[in-house]
C-alpha cells in the first residue's frame, strides 16, 4: 500500500491478519463452483451465531456494516420524520443510513472518559420524534448499554449498536451482539478486528426482523439463489416482496471471514498484550490514554487511541508528523461529524454543541495497533513516542 521507503520499513497504522487458512478457503471457494451467497455464507453465520453464544440469534450476513445498518434500520420501519440519535464521535458511516430513510439523525455528545455516547445527552435530546438510539462502541469499549437500554425502554425507543469496533466487547460480562438491543451490527472492513476484505453481520434475537433483512439484502425476493438452487420446488420460481437491495455477502468473503472468526481468539490475546504494553509504556508521557474496560469485561481494542494532555509542549499535528518521520503511520477517529460539510450544513451544528467530542477530536492520535506487528514494531512505535513528546 505505501511505497517503499528506506529502512526502518514503514510501520502502517492498521494492517490485516491474513494467512494460508484465509487463502486455501478463499481458493477452495473459488474452485467450488459456488462464488456467491451460498454454503460458506450459511456456515460463516452459523459459526458467527455460535461465537456470540448461539441462543435465540440469527446472524445475516451482508456486505459490509453500512449496509447491515441500512437494513436494521429498514425493518424496523424508519422514515421520513423520525429521528435517530446517535454520537458525533463516529464514522459518517452510523448515521448516513438514517438519511437513506428520509429520518435524520441527532448527533450527540461523548463521555469525556470513555469517549462514548453520554447517556445523559441522549436523555436531553428525545423529542416526540425520536425513534432509536445507535451507540458506537467506540475503539471497542463498550457504551453503558444499561442506560440506554433503560431509557430505551423507558421511552419505547428502538437500539441499534453500531459494533463495528466491537468484536469481542463484552458488556458486564455479556458479549455484545447478546445485549436486549434490536439489532447489532458488526463490521469486517480491512482494518477491523476481523476481515472478509469487505463485510458485515446484522445480528438479531427477532426473527421478524431476521426475516426482512434477508429478503431485503436481496433484492427483496422471498427466495435466495442457493435456496432456489438447491430447493425440491422449481428452482426458477420465487416472488418480489419489497424494492431491495443488493447487500448480500458472497462466499468468496464467507470463506475467508469462516477463518477469520476461528483465529479471533488469538487474535484478542494479541490486541490486549499490545494495549497492555503500550498502556505501561506510555504511562510517564503527557498523555490521556485510552479507557480501559471495567474488571472482567473485554475491550475488543480496536483502536488505541492516544490524546494529548492540555499544555503539552508539542501539537497533535506536530506529533503525528514526528512519528511520521520515523515511518510510523497513525490516524485520527474521528474527525466528528459536526465538522463536516453535509451533517454541519444541514443541522447547522458547531463545535460549541459538541465540547467533549471536539476537545478530544484536537487532541487525539490513533498509533498502530494490529495483530500482525510485532513487540519489536511497537517498541519503535513507543520510542518514537518518548522522543516526540519527551
Ligand atoms: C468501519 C465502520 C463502519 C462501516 O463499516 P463498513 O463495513 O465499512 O461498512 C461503521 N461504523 C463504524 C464506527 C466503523 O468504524
Amino acid at each position: 500500500m505505501q511505497a517503499p521507503s528506506p529502512s526502518p520499513p514503514f510501520l502502517p497504522f492498521a494492517r490485516p491478519d491474513i494467512g494460508d487458512a484465509e487463502i486455501n478457503a478463499v481458493g477452495a471457494a473459488m474452485r467450488s463452483g459456488w462464488v456467491t451467497t451460498g454454503p460458506k455464507t450459511k456456515e460463516f453465520e452459523q459459526a458467527f451465531t455460535d461465537y456470540l453464544g448461539g441462543q435465540g440469534l440469527q446472524s445475516v450476513a451482508v456486505n459490509s456494516a453500512t449496509a447491515g445498518l441500512h437494513l436494521a434500520l429498514e425493518a424496523l420501519g424508519l422514515g421520513p420524520g423520525d429521528e435517530v440519535i446517535a454520537p458525533t464521535l463516529t464514522f459518517t458511516a452510523t448515521v448516513e443510513v438514517v438519511r437513506y430513510l428520509g429520518a435524520d439523525p441527532i448527533l450527540v455528545d461523548v463521555d469525556p472518559v470513555t469517549l462514548n455516547i453520554d447517556p445523559v445527552k441522549i436523555r436531553a435530546a428525545i423529542t416526540p420524534r425520536t425513534k432509536a438510539i445507535m451507540p458506537v462502541h467506540y475503539g471497542g469499549l463498550a457504551c453503558d448499554m444499561d442506560a440506554i437500554l433503560a431509557i430505551a425502554q423507558e421511552h419505547g425507543l428502538k437500539v441499534v449498536e453500531d459494533a463495528a469496533h466491537a468484536l469481542p466487547t463484552t458488556w458486564c460480562g455479556t458479549l455484545v451482539g447478546q445485549l436486549q438491543s434490536d439489532v447489532t451490527v458488526f463490521s469486517f472492513y480491512a482494518n477491523k478486528t476481523i476481515t472478509t476484505g469487505e463485510g458485515g453481520m446484522a445480528v438479531t434475537r427477532d426473527p421478524a426482523l431476521a426475516q426482512r433483512m434477508r429478503v431485503m439484502r436481496l433484492h427483496g425476493m422471498n427466495r435466495d439463489a442457493f435456496d432456489r438452487f438447491t430447493s425440491k420446488t422449481p428452482a426458477w420460481y420465487y416472488e418480489v416482496v419489497a424494492p431491495g437491495f443488493k447487500y448480500n455477502m458472497t462466499d468468496v468473503a464467507a470463506a475467508m471471514g469462516v477463518e477469520q472468526l476461528a483465529r479471533l481468539p488469538q487474535f484478542v490475546e494479541r490486541r490486549q498484550h499490545l494495549a497492555a504494553r503500550y498502556h505501561e509504556q506510555l504511562a510517564s508521557l503527557p498523555l490521556t490514554l485510552p479507557a480501559i474496560a471495567p474488571p472482567g469485561d473485554t475491550h475488543a481494542w480496536h483502536l488505541y487511541v492516544i490524546r494529548l494532555k492540555e499544555g503539552a509542549a508539542v501539537t497533535r499535528d506536530a506529533v503525528i508528523q514526528g512519528l511520521s518521520d520515523r515511518g510510523i503511520g497513525t490516524s485520527v477517529h474521528y474527525v466528528p461529524l459536526h465538522r463536516h460539510p453535509y451533517w454541519r450544513d444541514r443541522y447547522q451544528l458547531t463545535p460549541a454543541m459538541f465540547p467533549q467530542a471536539d476537545a478530544a477530536y484536537q487532541a487525539m492520535i490513533s498509533i498502530p495497533l494490529f495483530t500482525a506487528m510485532t513487540d519489536a514494531d511497537q517498541d519503535r512505535v513507543i520510542h518514537a513516542l518518548h522522543e516526540v513528546l519527551g
